[in-house]
């Protein structure tokens, strides 16, 4: 059984166009945009235009085109954010262990900076 999806989420929102966002990069399959409290000097959000609530949910249930859509996505924003080269990270957290607190599936990318290792 799937998680219920809650269209009132901020990133459902943003989806809409019902508030704004600081926009990198969108095609049919996803949305790239900067985080509006950033933890590195590059902090950017790419989520999936479906209603998917976890990466959890969006491995099992997502079509394969929108599984390679959300992650070449990915790879187009690192690109265009110039972090490809020298590097940067990738996380997404999933449910109630992994402080997951937007219900809408996101991709987080940090970069511009050397990282330290990897938490926790
Ligand atoms: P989570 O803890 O769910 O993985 O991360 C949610 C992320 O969404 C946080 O980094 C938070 O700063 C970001 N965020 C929450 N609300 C908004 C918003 O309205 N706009 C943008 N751009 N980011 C948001």
């Amino acid at each position: 059984t799937r998680d219920p999806y809650d269209p009132t989420n901020i990133f459902a929102r943003i989806l809409r166009g019902e508030i704004p966002c600081r926009e990198i990069y969108q095609d049919a399959h996803a949305l790239a945009f900067h985080d509006i409290n950033p933890q590195a000097p590059v902090h950017a959000l790419v989520i999936p235009r479906g209603a998917y609530v976890s990466l959890a949910d969006f491995t099992v249930h997502a079509s394969d085109a929108e599984i390679a859509g959300l992650w070449r996505a990915v790879g187009i924003t690192a690109d265009l954010l110039a972090l490809t080269d020298p590097g940067y990270r990738i996380l997404s957290n999933i449910g109630g262990h992994g402080h997951q607190e937007v219900p809408h599936l996101h991709v987080h990318l940090f970069g511009g900076r050397q990282l330290g290792a990897m938490l926790p």
